[in-house]
């Protein structure tokens, strides 16, 4: 014979919490660490392409291995806009640049296969600087 329960412990059963929801950035930045854990450069998101990362790359997950990262790329450049400033990727004749934040570049990634550390010319900073005029 089957025992009857006094009540339903089914009502009484603590539900789990309903997941947090999380904002479009949050989204954005899980999206990019799992891509990153995948082997690819998280613009590639942005840019609806195939992106990969520098054969020499440092590890996704460590921030404080040396090698080639997007903030010592010579293609990486800070632009301003209504006050803000926004790191961006300029390679690609400014292609993967947009308004949204999809294309901001962190300067911790992982380099891509683009990768440049530099321009053997003068940059624009060391051109202002003048000698005649500093003397004066
Ligand atoms: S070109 Fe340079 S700045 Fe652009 S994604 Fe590649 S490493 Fe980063």
């Amino acid at each position: 014979m089957a025992e009857l329960g006094l009540f339903d412990a089914a009502a009484y059963q603590v539900l789990p919490a309903p997941a947090e929801k999380l904002s479009a950035d949050r989204r954005r930045t899980q999206r990019q660490a799992a891509i990153l854990a995948a082997g690819q450069h998280p613009l590639g998101l942005a840019i609806g392409r195939h992106l990969p990362l520098h054969p020499d790359a440092p590890p996704a997950d460590d921030r404080q291995a040396t090698g080639p990262r997007c903030g010592s790329c010579w293609y990486r450049e800070v632009l301003g806009h209504h006050n803000q400033s926004y790191g961006k990727c300029t390679a690609d004749d400014g292609s993967r640049i947009s308004h949204g934040a999809g294309t901001d570049v962190r300067r911790w990634w992982p380099a891509c296969r683009d990768y440049s550390p530099g321009d053997t010319r003068l940059s624009p900073d060391a051109a202002r600087f003048i000698p005649e005029v500093a003397q004066a």
